[in-house]
């Protein structure tokens, strides 16, 4: 029998995504065949607005930088992007989508996304405006409504 006294549990580590993982953007499939085929470019680019919003989400929990990059609309898009090792994305809720479709040239998907940063909790609430840029979706900007 350990004596020891129980120590503080460090913080755990995100779990690691593959391609034979749940998707982190929620969709009921593996990584590898949900938003990791977009990541990877294997399945071209995300059809509609919300698959492009899903796998920017799972690009925030992976860390695939570039891909957000190349899925930004050149106008708003930042020179560089750090992510913030600190930050874990905890889950995405989307509530609601207009337009974003293959008949559509704009879209706007309002989600929930839950993080833990610095042992706290918080959740970011946005309505992201999506536009098409050479026939691919790509974000150009957000606004916060109020929850
Ligand atoms: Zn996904």
């Amino acid at each position: 029998m350990s004596r020891r006294k129980t120590r503080p549990r460090p913080p755990a580590p995100a779990p690691a995504v593959t391609a034979d993982t749940p998707c982190p953007c929620g969709l009921d499939a593996a990584y590898g065949a949900c938003c990791g085929r977009f990541h990877s470019g294997t399945a071209g680019t995300a059809p509609t607005a919300e698959l492009l919003m899903r796998s920017r989400y799972s690009a925030f929990v992976v860390g695939d930088a570039p891909y957000l990059l190349r899925t930004w609309a050149p106008e708003t898009r930042p020179g560089t992007l750090d992510l913030d090792p600190g930050m874990r994305w905890t889950g995405l809720e989307i509530l609601d989508t207009t337009g974003g479709t293959a008949f559509h040239q704009t879209g706007t998907v309002t989600f929930r996304a839950r993080y833990a940063h610095g042992g706290e909790a918080g959740a970011l609430h946005e309505r992201s405006r999506f536009a098409r840029h050479d026939g691919a979706w790509v974000y150009v900007d957000g606004d916060f409504p109020d929850d």
